[in-house]
Order: C-alpha cells, then structure tokens, then sequence
C-alpha cells in the first residue's frame, strides 16, 4: 500500500516498523461540544484506514486521544457553572453516541489529558533537563532555536514565522515561535502541582506525552486535519523528536477540510454544523458515504444537495442487498456465474484503496458491482450465488464501515404488511391490497410484484 506522507510530500510504500502491526495515533477532539462535521471527517477517514488495514492482514493499535483540559474547556466551564471534568465527562459520551452513529469504531486507547498529567510533566521535566525548554515564572516554553527540525513538517521557514508570530507578546520568551508545553495557574482554572509550580499542560504537549506512552518513541502512522499541521504537530514533531533523538513517527497523514456550500466553515459564518444536527435529517451510513466519496486529501463541499445524492446511493446499496436475500428466501435453479465479478470487484477494490486510501474511486468500483449484481439476477437465481454476492458486497462496505445497522433493513411490521397485501389479492379484496400499499408508500417503501413473488425496495 502507498500512503502520501505529508512529511516528504511524497506517496510512498506504507512499511510497518514492527513486521504485522501498525500504530496508528490520531488528533482527537476538545470535548466542550458536540463535535461538527468538520471533526467527523478526520474520524471517518482514520477510521477507515484502520479498517482497510486490518482487513488486509494487520494488527493496528489505534490511539485517539481527548483533550479535556485547555481555555475553551475552562471558558465553556465557567460560563455553565461547571466543572471542567464534570464538562469532559458529558461531551466524551456525546462523542461515543455520534461515533456509534457514523460507525466509527473505538479507539483501542482513548486517553485522556487531565489522567495523563505524570507522563505530561515527566517529559515536560526531560526537556528542561536536556535544554530544550525553559521555565518563565512558572510557565514552561518549548526552546524552538533548540531544535534545529523545527518547521520540517509543515516546509516553514523558522524565521518567516518568527515574523508571523509578533502578534504573541510575551516579549520575555527567547523567541517568538517558543510556545507553552506547561502553563501556570491562573485565578478560576483547574491546576496540577508540578516541579514549576502548581499549573496545567498547553495542548500540544499532551499528543506527544500520550502517543510515546501507548505506541513507543517512533509510531508508524500520526494523523490529523490539515489545518492541525501547524503549529500543533510541529511543535509535537519538536518536543518528541528533542526528547528522544528518535522519528516521532514514519508516516504523516492529514486530510483536506470541509467547505459548506463552497464558504469556509465558521461559527461566524452560521455555516457550523454539528454531527448531532446533521443526523436529524440524514442518516449515519450515507454521511459516511458522502465523506468517503472524496479522497481525504481533497477538499470537500458539504451541501444538503450533496447528502441527499448520498442518501439515494446508500439506498442502492441498500436495495441490492435487500434483492440479493429475497433471492435466497425464494431461489431458483438457474446457476449464475458470479464469482468473476467478486473477484474483479475485491481486486479493484484493494487496487483503489493501496492507492493513498483512494475511497472515492473504491466506492466508484463497488457501485459498478452493484450494478453488476443487479443485472446478473435479474432473472433471480439460485441461493448461493446470491449469498457469494452478497458476501463480497458487505465484506467491502464494512472496510468502509457503511454497512447498514441491523434496523436499516426492511422492518418486520414491514414485512407483514406486504404479506398481508398478498393475502388482500388473493381474497380479490382490492380496496384493502391498494390501502396497505398506499400506507406502505407513505412510509417510504414499494411493493413490485414479479414472477418469484413480491419485491419490497425502499423507495
Ligand atoms: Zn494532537
């Protein structure tokens, strides 16, 4: 598999540093709100490539941390009357409810900031040692001159953004770019003792603490949103890399944002969606689709137009499914010959995601599939060719993790009306037969009768 490495710019052959196994760290949410789509994009995105490698082979440890502690949660806290961890503690089971939603799998370790505060100081302690970071009446700054890589991440030029940085005025720093790996406490913030003083940990300090605790010095694969590229996975490149004289990681993956009707999303803009309200109105599986319907790298327009097309092709998927078990409910003795086609679609599949992650064109290969399938039983079939097709069809839409929640199928009360139309005409009672398909219509579903009986698609 070939990834494009932010890092040298390039796509190069993805290479585990432990023969088997990749650990994977990936930049998680602040948790002061429901988290918004922008969010969910790097989540689906990581989350999917977690899938793809563990579908070809792979074991994958996979860190997702919370930062609970930093100005927005100590702002959001004190505007509620709460506390900052009574705050952490609700939006970290908003986070698993829209996750659970959008089928995104837990992390194997979602660590926290504020249950991390040792390693945090442990390291912040190292780099003091070593001369890489200096206290300033009781804050910590990371010494940026110290690191002669600072800047290689993000292709900066340290002295253009010292110029960019004279907006900070703590003129006591001894250089613009120096930023805070432990802050002193302030009157109404929650604090933690430490060699400096009683204070907390600035943001970046915590991915580096926590990634080098779960996955080692040198991980394989840190991921993030573009816009996280700097200055946060700068300064985790500088702090880790100065600590241990060891790659902080091999591969360096960030997505590309979300554009909201083709505008910059913002909360100035009144374009801000959460993932909460986004799935009032459409379903979790077709945003999932939508997301991956790009490459991750590319940016992608979020328009109601757009989840609309995506509702519609899930309902494809959907529908081919539900064609592919009537088949096996009501076979018939006519082979047909499907397994060229899972295989062409399982190659295409693989072709299209060893290629950087390319969803767009493995969701392109699986509606071509479908299609497939669709014309090959046209005619029905015998059961298990259906269940051969099916098979492949849900192996690669779960590596996606778009495939449907068990109530997504067709409901059973569903079912039962459909039944009870059949019963309806063979009684000849057609005002019943043309009521229960209205009340069937009226909820979204169409009865098409054919030779092997009667065909429910949603419609
Ligand atoms: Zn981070």
């Amino acid at each position: 598999m070939k990834i494009y490495n932010s890092m040298t710019g390039q796509k190069e052959e993805l290479n585990p540093l432990h023969p088997g196994q990749f650990n994977i760290y990936a930049c998680g949410p602040t948790v002061y709100n429901y988290f918004h789509i922008g969010n969910a994009r790097p989540f689906i995105v990581f989350d999917t490539l977690r899938r793809y490698l563990e579908y070809r082979g792979y074991k994958v440890k996979f860190v997702q941390n919370f930062t609970d502690v930093d100005d927005k949660m100590i702002r959001v806290a004190n505007e509620e009357g709460i506390t900052v961890g009574e705050l952490g503690d609700r939006y970290i089971e908003e986070y698993f409810k829209d996750a659970q939603a959008l089928n995104i799998r837990p992390a194997t370790v979602h660590p926290k900031a504020t249950e991390h505060i040792g390693d945090i100081i442990a390291l912040v302690k190292k780099l003091v040692d070593t001369g890489h970071a200096y206290e300033l009446h009781g804050d910590v700054y990371f010494d940026t001159q110290s690191f002669p890589g600072y800047g290689k991440l993000s292709g900066q030029d340290i002295s253009e953004l010292e110029m960019g940085a004279r907006i900070d005025i703590n003129e006591e720093k001894k250089n613009p770019m120096d930023f805070a790996l432990w802050k002193a406490k302030k009157e109404g913030e929650p604090a933690w003792d430490s060699p400096w003083g009683p204070g907390r940990p600035g943001w970046h300090i915590e991915c580096s603490a926590m990634s080098m605790k779960y996955l080692g010095d040198t991980l394989d694969i840190h991921g993030g949103g573009q816009d996280l590229k700097f200055p946060h996975h700068e300064n985790e490149i500088a702090q880790s890399e100065a600590a241990t004289g060891k790659p902080f990681a091999n591969y360096w993956m960030h997505n590309g944002y979300i554009n909201i009707d083709n505008k910059k999303m913002s909360k100035s803009e009144g374009n801000f969606f959460t993932v909460r309200d986004i799935l009032k109105e459409f379903r979790g599986p077709a945003v999932r689709l939508f997301m991956l319907s790009a490459h991750y790298r590319n940016p992608i327009n979020f328009s109601r137009e757009l989840l609309t097309q995506s509702e519609t092709a899930y309902d494809r998927i959907l529908n081919c499914r539900e064609n592919l078990k009537f088949i096996m409910e009501h076979p018939k003795d006519e082979p047909v010959d499907i397994a060229p086609a899972v295989t062409s679609a399982g190659e295409k599949f693989n072709a299209a995601m060893d290629d950087d992650l390319n969803t767009a064109d493995a969701i392109g290969g699986i509606f071509e599939y479908i299609k497939e399938v669709n014309t090959l039983f046209e005619n029905g079939g015998r059961a298990e060719d259906a269940k051969a097709a099916l098979a492949e069809l849900d192996t690669l839409m779960d590596v996606l993790g778009i495939l449907p929640e068990a109530d997504e199928s067709i409901p059973e009360d569903v079912k039962k009306m459909a039944e009870e139309r059949q019963a309806a005409r063979a009684q000849k009672n057609w005002a019943e037969a043309d009521r229960l398909r209205d009340e069937l219509k009226a909820r979204g579903y169409e009865l098409k009768d054919t030779p092997d009986g009667v065909k429910i698609n949603k419609i």
